[in-house]
């Protein structure tokens, strides 16, 4: 069986017995969210939501850090620091940022994949099943990774420059051979503006010393876990520069290429 025949599986099993929401424990899912992709594209990288704060909100996810010092996973409780050297470090409760997306994490969808498989390919698989592209998907993937290309983001230095001239600049890394968990979303096309629409997904290795932002990879001895949900909790800043940020402009293009571009 194909891995698209085997996520379809997974998902139509849900949906036949309408538990894709799980309504009993709605608040597990919610999507919490703080300011908006437009508002980091645009060099507002500074924020007042501290971690601790965010960790009320839940322990998986993704985001950035003030300055835009780098790269966050979260998961299993715990956030990372994916500075621009690729390593991870711990995140004190105190560290601010300006984006960041977590929620509590319990999958509706679980699914075994042994065989190899590729970044473009997973997304296809996943994409064909889903059963609806107008809502939201966490997902989290633990794999052997034959091959994965990460990017973090340096620290920057006031004035910010917008997200798409840091990166150009980017430090990439490769990894080959290695253990590691894949964390991220796929956000409906409308989203524009708001999140990234498609996938955004980051990585951290198994020893979990070293990661990034997710722009290619292969794996295989996948196990994949999608968390279906319709709750978008969204709080933007109420003041800083996010409040003369122009956010009116379709940024469709840069986030492409600052986002996805390999
Ligand atoms: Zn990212």
């Amino acid at each position: 069986m194909a891995i698209d025949d085997v996520f379809i599986k997974a998902f139509r099993a849900h949906r036949q017995e309408g538990d894709l929401f799980h309504h009993d424990s709605r608040l597990a899912h919610e999507l919490f969210q703080t300011s908006t992709i437009g508002a980091l594209m645009e060099g507002v990288y500074d924020g007042e939501v501290t971690y601790g704060e965010l960790a009320k909100h839940g322990d998986f996810g993704l985001g950035t850090f003030n300055a835009l010092d780098g790269e966050m996973i979260a998961f299993d409780g715990t956030f990372y620091q994916m500075k621009a050297d690729g390593k991870a470090y711990p995140v004190a409760p105190s560290a601010k940022t300006p984006f960041a997306v977590v929620m509590r994490f319990d999958p509706t969808v679980k699914v075994l994949w042994e065989e190899l498989t590729d970044w473009g390919h997973f997304q296809q698989a996943v994409d064909k099943a889903v059963p609806s592209k107008n809502i939201f998907y966490a997902v989290k993937v633990q794999a052997i990774f034959d091959y994965i290309k990460v990017r973090t983001v340096p620290r920057q230095e006031k004035p910010y420059p917008p997200l798409v001239e840091v990166a150009k600049h980017q430090p990439a890394y490769v990894h080959e051979g290695m253990r590691g968990t894949l964390v991220g979303f796929r956000f409906p096309d409308y989203a524009q503006g708001v999140n990234v629409p498609g996938y955004h997904v980051h990585f951290l290795n198994g020893e979990r010393t070293a990661g990034g932002h997710v722009l290619d990879f292969r794996m295989r001895d996948a196990t994949v876990e999608i968390d279906v949900t319709s709750d978008l909790h969204m709080e933007v800043p109420d003041c800083g520069d996010f409040l003369d940020a122009d956010l009116g402009k379709d940024q469709t293009e840069a986030i492409e290429r600052a986002e996805k571009e390999r």
